[in-house]
């Protein structure tokens, strides 16, 4: 079984997100793929986070009908601030015992990687997909390549070799960390908010359901 989480805050879910999974699923061939909405973040501190039942909800209406998708509420029971190495700790245990487990990321939250708690662990437990993505307002499609690389080289370990074909950086058989290239949706849950409370449409950012949704529940107004 190959099983891909996808955690994240999902102050909304919009379409980079789903871009996210449809791709990683598809060039991964997942057998599950595990969106896992946290209760409270762990690296931000959002201004305006809606109530973890509404976000539950508007990804339970953005995700498509397929039954690979699935919803986990694991971080949103947990009391407190959740880290990454205790969800994966428990979907081996419990969830998904024996599966090939690919942590999905975009290229801003891997960068960070090595400030999470028991990275070193983590990148045993997990094999990181890393997704394309503007970081700090400029495209680094071109070159996230040498970006990873050089990132890994020296915030996570020297030991891990690039393998060209493959996208891949990879220590041996199992510990591989994985570029999946993808053109950028320049789209963010922050920018979303901020479109909200401007008065501005997000038609075009989330999918219609959520959009419907956010207009009749008045969220991030
Ligand atoms: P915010 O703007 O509030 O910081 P966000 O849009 O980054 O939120 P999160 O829910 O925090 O959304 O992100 C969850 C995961 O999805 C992270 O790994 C993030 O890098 C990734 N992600 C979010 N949007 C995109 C996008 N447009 N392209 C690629 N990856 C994305």
């Amino acid at each position: 079984m190959r099983a891909g989480l996808f955690g994240g805050t999902f102050n909304p879910i919009h379409k980079g997100h789903l871009m996210v999974a449809e791709r990683v699923l598809h060039r991964f061939s997942l057998d599950r793929l595990y969106i896992v909405p946290c209760r409270v973040p762990p690296h931000k501190f959002p201004a305006f986070l809606a109530p973890a039942a509404e976000r539950v909800r508007m990804i339970q209406l953005a995700l498509p009908a397929d039954t690979r998708y699935c919803l986990s509420d694991l971080e949103i029971r947990r009391e407190g601030r959740s880290y990454t190495i205790d969800t994966v700790d428990h979907f081996k245990m419990w969830i998904t015992p024996g599966a090939v487990l690919f942590l999905m990321m975009g290229m801003d939250a891997f960068l960070e990687i090595h400030t999470w708690k028991s990275h070193r662990r983590l990148l045993e437990a997990v094999q990181p997909v890393v997704v394309s993505r503007r970081v700090d307002g400029r495209m680094h499609a071109g070159d996230d390549v040498s970006l990873m690389d050089g990132y890994i080289r020296s915030e996570l370990s020297g030991d891990y070799h690039y393998v060209e074909e493959k996208f891949c950086w990879q220590r041996d058989a199992e510990n591989k960390i994985h570029l999946c290239p993808t053109q950028p949706i320049d789209v963010s849950s922050s920018q979303i908010r901020q479109r909200i409370r401007d008065g501005k449409e997000i038609v075009d950012l989330v999918p219609p359901t959520v959009n419907a949704y956010i207009g009749q529940k008045g969220l991030y107004r």
